[in-house]
């Protein structure tokens, strides 16, 4: 569980050294004000407590900015007690940018992970969705994977839909990223367009079904409920409704 802490008393002060394992710094807002996270155990018999997934679409930019810097080094720290090299315990430093072995020496950095998300276009302009069999009944978003060792950005987008959908593509264009620190990912969304939009069809395994819209029946699949869309807060959202042309009502569903 994460406190952020927007006090700048804890800089200097000998509380904020002996705990530094547990508290990290996050950086400083426009007004110069630092702000930390602090890294507590799961209380027991705590009640109320909401995730970043329920409070997401409440926060300012600057929030949203701190807490997904914090719970990604949160999730980091939490699992890299030890040195990779050498096995033996290590400790947070810099504020807990970084964790140092003292036996080797040898100095860990955050790891994040890269994955692409697409969105997929054919010639007549709909786009191609696709459902997870582990999302919420109704369900259906663009498609997404990590990217392999070695592997530039765009092939593997070509790679991923050829696997799930079974749809080549070209014009792959890059539209942004977004931070997704469950556990440590980063989201690199790109549009792209296939020629064969008649082979289009789900791998059975990760992706259980696909389904081309046209911007008429997207709004009307989600208007019936016959249509969940991902949800506010994800990157996903933000591209079928740049598609779209503007905002997407309808029911969210998380995960
Ligand atoms: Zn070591």
């Amino acid at each position: 569980m994460i406190y952020l802490d927007p006090s700048s008393k804890l800089i200097n002060s000998p509380e904020f050294a002996a705990s530094v394992a547990e508290r990290f710094f996050l950086g400083l807002a426009p007004n110069g004000q630092p702000f930390f996270a602090i890294n507590v155990p799961f209380p027991e018999g705590t009640e109320n407590l909401v995730s970043l997934r329920d409070v997401g679409t409440l926060l300012s930019d600057l929030e949203i900015g701190a807490v997904m810097h914090a719970v990604a080094l949160a999730n980091w720290h939490d699992v890299h007690p030890r040195c990779a090299r050498c096995g033996e315990p290590t400790i947070s430093i810099l504020g807990g940018s970084t964790r140092k072995c003292p036996a080797c020496e040898a100095e860990h950095y955050p790891r994040t992970d890269s994955a692409v998300i697409v969105l997929v276009r054919d010639r007549e302009d709909r786009i191609l969705l696709g459902r997870q069999k582990i999302w919420p009944a109704k369900r259906f978003s663009t498609f997404a994977g990590f990217l392999e060792p070695g592997e530039s950005l765009e092939a593997c987008v070509v790679r991923e839909v050829a696997e799930e959908a079974g749809v080549s593509l070209s014009e792959i264009k890059y539209l942004g990223s977004q931070p997704w620190p469950f556990p440590a990912s980063i989201m690199l969304s790109f549009t792209a367009v296939t020629d064969n939009p008649e082979d289009a069809e789900a791998d059975g395994e990760e992706i259980e079904a696909i389904r081309w819209y046209t911007r008429e029946q997207i709004a009307e699949d989600i208007a019936s409920g016959e249509l969940l869309l991902p949800p506010g807060i994800s990157i996903a959202r933000r591209m079928i409704e740049l598609w779209y042309g503007q905002p997407l009502e309808g029911v969210e569903a998380w995960r």
